[in-house]
């Protein structure tokens, strides 16, 4: 089986883009200095991230050069570096590279073959220098590159150094230099060494998996015999996160329904691939416009009936609900209306917001009701990163907060605060400012459930883990004949 390298490096880059920069990438954005970029990369050997970056500062304050860094004693370099692992060999080494840098008139050659005649320059350390200080093709291969190419069975070594030479065989030089970035990221957050997420990761349907052993999830399905397991996803595009391995990642739920919005397609714009997942029936609600808008329900349970829409064309005309009847309940998918710039659509939410009320409080009249999707609201001040900038921001009214509060005296209960009183849990993030590294977001979307049936919640959570869209998807457990 042979991998499609470009579209595994893409769908890893896109899944890891607002994860934390490797430290040694940190420092290049920082300085162009060669001779800093491998001080640090020296010192990010068997070190975290965090150890190296606050050591290469404490360093560079007093060695911010090769000459000066002459000047210090061992014993200063190691108390300065220190705690990064093996800080007395690498205070050593430190000590004699500006000897040794005096070989190439005191710079910090470019080349591997030179680098890796300094003192405690590898083969991986020098071409990360290359690559990083020099923007010169070169292949940084260490634990990650080496394991999860050969999971891929892209290649199929037994040493690092084997690695890079099939590396410098087959892969496109346009990889070389940002390989080792994007499988470092991806190997520490979801191809982990031990245990790997593959429940979450996106490439799982075209993973050759060679020699893994995934992690076991615990403490997800709390409840395994009649209950329901349903997530809400707004995908921001489902086309888009066709191309990110949504339907791996839909398989890897392994939920009874998963309800999606903004979809921003019409059915016949769909792949058969999107509308034919096995095991599960779909069902589609899109707006008028192209593009737009736009809800879905995948289901492994077969609908008694399905309801598309509010009876009402103001809204229905914008594909923002679709409902199914189930025996023992009603699954609502909801994408609320955005209030939008200058909270110019506010008083069009306001009364969709009104009209979604009594659509669930008749319905529930009738069975349990759930409630899910992208509120388009932080209902409290704990619900968003920086409640008091945004008090006259859309998503945190008074109006729409005021709404979610007779939504709640109405019996509606928000689920995942059942569970979690925690501040800094959040469903949304903007792509801005990597927003979701530092988790400045908001939590938007929900599952909420009818008054009468609050103790048929047995768990509600909320998957940042999940990557593909600027919303994270969030789950419920729901036992209907409690
Ligand atoms: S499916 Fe599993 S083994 Fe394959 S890349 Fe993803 S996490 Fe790694």
């Amino acid at each position: 089986m042979s991998i499609d390298i470009d579209w595994f490096l893409a769908v890893v880059a896109d899944a890891v883009h607002d994860k934390q920069t490797p430290v040694v990438d940190l420092i290049a954005v920082q300085t162009e200095d060669p001779f800093k970029i491998l001080v640090a990369t020296i010192l990010s050997a068997r070190t975290k991230d965090e150890t190296t970056a606050a050591a290469s500062t404490r360093l560079f304050k007093y060695a911010p050069d090769s000459d000066s860094l002459a000047r210090l004693s061992l014993e200063r370099i190691a108390e300065l570096i220190y705690p990064v692992g093996f800080y007395k060999t690498k205070a050593k080494h430190l000590t004699l590279l500006p000897k040794a840098l005096k070989t190439f008139s005191g710079q910090v050659p470019d080349t591997i073959e030179k680098l890796i005649t300094l003192p405690g320059v590898g083969r991986k350390t020098a071409n990360l220098v290359v690559s990083v200080a020099f923007k010169k093709p070169a292949i940084c291969v260490d634990t990650h590159v080496h394991r999860i190419t050969n999971i891929w069975q892209y290649v199929a070594t037994d040493t690092p150094l084997r690695t890079e030479m099939a590396l410098r065989a087959k892969l496109p030089k346009k990889h070389w230099i940002n390989i080792n970035s994007l499988l470092v990221a991806f190997g520490q957050f979801i191809c982990r060494p031990v245990g790997p997420h593959c429940d979450i990761c996106p490439l799982l349907l075209k993973c050759p998996q060679k020699g893994v052993q995934p992690r076991k999830k615990t403490g997800v399905r709390m409840v395994k015999n009649n209950s329901l397991r349903l997530i809400s996803w707004n995908v921001n595009g489902i086309r888009a996160v066709e191309k990110k391995g949504f339907i791996g990642q839909l398989q890897n739920f392994d939920a009874d329904a998963i309800a999606i919005q903004e979809t921003k397609a019409q059915v016949e714009q769909l792949s058969d691939s999107l509308k034919n997942i096995p095991g599960y029936t779909s069902y589609w609600h899109s707006a008028e416009r192209k593009g737009y808008s736009g809800v879905a329900i995948y289901t492994r349970i077969q609908p008694l009936a399905v309801l598309y829409g509010l009876g009402d064309p103001e809204f229905d005309c914008e594909g923002r609900v679709l409902t199914l009847e189930f025996s023992h309940c009603y699954l609502i998918n909801i994408y609320f209306p955005n209030s939008g710039e200058e909270l110019r659509r506010l008083d069009f939410k306001l009364r969709f917001n009104d009209r979604l009320l009594a659509f669930a409080q008749k319905l529930e009249k009738q069975k349990p009701v759930i409630l899910c999707g992208d509120f388009n609201v932080a209902h409290k001040e704990i619900d968003l990163k920086n409640p008091k900038t945004n008090i006259k921001n859309a998503g945190f009214t008074p109006e729409e907060r005021s709404w979610m509060d007779s939504f709640v005296a109405a019996g509606f209960i928000d689920t995942f605060r059942i569970f979690n009183q925690e501040p800094g849990q959040y469903t949304w993030w903007s792509y801005r400012f990597s927003a979701r590294a530092k988790n400045i977001g908001w939590r938007i979307d929900y599952f909420c459930v009818s008054g009468n049936s609050k103790d048929k919640v047995k768990s509600s959570a909320i998957l940042p883990e999940v990557t593909g869209s600027d919303h994270c998807p969030v789950e419920l457990e729901f036992l209907p004949e409690n």
